[in-house]
């Protein structure tokens, strides 16, 4: 069953004017996922490929995921809104409010332990806060029972190295895989 078949219910409900079948990216992974990661909106490497974060801030995510040890297919990967916005400008209000009802069946239906959010757009929707990232960024926080971790977005720190540190250790934690400082006998 495809992604649409399987949410047949929103697709038809969804108002025309926010749907594009040439722009659109579905979700992807294992729907008994204990970890689930919604990015902003697919860009064009997204789109080309059918997949998100297959672009620059996702070679980026996958490097991070590789160096701590996790299998990226054991993620379910999704967007907040699932079509590209035109000339990759950031995603509006409206389109985020129609494409809402899916991420929740999403959700709903994957059953997460915990949710990692990346970069403002997710965390804010996600925690209903208008709190910036860099001041949210690392923690476990709830809603409604849900545990949800704010991220920095892979892109920033293609921008800003700094970041890059912090997105590992934000994800380190995320997925349990936090630094011990223990040496291996063969990194001696
Ligand atoms: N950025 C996102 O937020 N999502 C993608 O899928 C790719 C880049």
């Amino acid at each position: 069953m495809t992604f649409k078949e399987k949410y047949s219910e929103f697709f038809d409900s969804l108002e025309q004017e926010y749907f594009n079948q040439e722009r659109f990216v579905p979700a992807v992974g294992p729907e008994d996922a204990k970890v689930m990661m919604v990015g902003e909106a697919p860009g064009a490497n997204e789109v080309e490929e059918g997949e998100p974060f297959v672009g620059r801030a996702g070679e980026r995510m996958n490097d991070i995921l590789k160096d701590i040890d996790v299998d990226r297919s054991d993620i379910y990967i999704t967007n907040l809104v699932k079509i590209r916005p035109p000339d990759n400008r950031d995603p509006k209000k409206d389109e985020i409010k129609a494409w809402a009802p899916l991420l929740e069946e999403e959700i709903e239906k994957v059953n997460p332990d915990v949710i990692v959010t990346l970069g403002n757009f997710a965390s804010k929707y996600m925690l209903d806060t208008s709190k910036g990232i860099s001041k949210i960024h690392g923690r476990i926080l709830t809603r409604e029972g849900q545990k949800i971790m704010p991220v920095y977005h892979p892109a920033a720190t293609l921008y800003d190295r700094s970041k890059g540190p912090e997105l590992e250790k934000d994800l380190r934690k995320a997925f349990d895989k936090e630094d011990t400082g223990q040496q291996k006998l063969g990194d001696i």
